[in-house]
């Protein structure tokens, strides 16, 4: 079995699995090899059993497994269409995704992932137009990234960048993220006048930031 052992100042021995699937063995500075090839066999039924249970609950969110993604705040149903001589694309239509491509998982990741940070790029730009306006500010560029926690943030240069996993959820919701981040070029903070300027041009922003904390970690693309 493969793991990482973590030297570290503790008392006693853990094992831990990462969420990459990463199993990282935590012992104290002292503890010798032999002793922790003991651990490892020692809890080698525990350690496989995490591992499976792990790995199927990423794949019960993965799209790619499931066959079934969110955006714009429902879960559509995909389509892999196996054409390896045809032009490798996305569709989107009312029924859900169609992805052509050659069939190996990278590519049809590679695929999805373009759609959505091309989306997330049109989307949010015309967003942050509109409520740089409201503002009464100017911004320099967007920049979409694919993040794993970070919703968006903006720099003191007046750049604003976003998740592209924004893109999951419903439209009011990417409306608040983007509200929030452009604000920031008016303060560079989160006093009181930035929370009493949100909430002037979006009364019920409680509720749409609730949203990311509830349903954010079932974003995935
Ligand atoms: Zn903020």
């Amino acid at each position: 079995m493969d793991y990482t052992v973590v030297k570290q100042n503790r008392k006693t021995a853990t094992i831990v699995i990462s969420d990459n699937l990463e199993v990282l063995v935590k012992v104290p500075r002292y503890v010798t090899k032999r002793q922790i090839e003991a651990i490892v066999t020692k809890h080698e039924d525990w350690i496989l059993q995490t591992l499976e249970n792990k790995k199927q609950l990423i794949e019960a969110k993965d799209w790619y497994y499931t066959k079934r993604i969110m955006y714009l705040g429902k879960y559509w149903p995909v389509e892999l269409i196996i054409q390896p001589s045809a032009r490798q694309k996305v569709d989107f239509t009312q029924k859900g995704f169609i992805i052509v491509s050659d069939g190996s998982e990278s590519e049809s990741r590679q695929l999805m992932e373009q759609f959505y940070r091309k989306q997330a790029k049109e989307q949010l730009t015309k967003l942050a137009y509109r409520y740089a306006k409201l503002v009464g500010v100017q911004f320099q560029k967007i920049t979409i990234r694919n993040q794993k926690t970070r919703w968006g943030s903006c720099s003191s240069k007046g750049n604003l960048s976003f998740n592209l996993k924004i893109l999951c959820a419903p439209q009011e919701m990417m409306e608040y993220v983007v509200l929030h981040e452009v604000m920031h070029l008016k303060h560079f903070n989160h006093s009181k006048e930035f929370w009493k300027d949100i909430e002037v041009l979006m009364p019920d922003y409680k509720k749409r930031m609730n949203y990311f904390k509830q349903f954010g970690q079932n974003f995935m693309i």
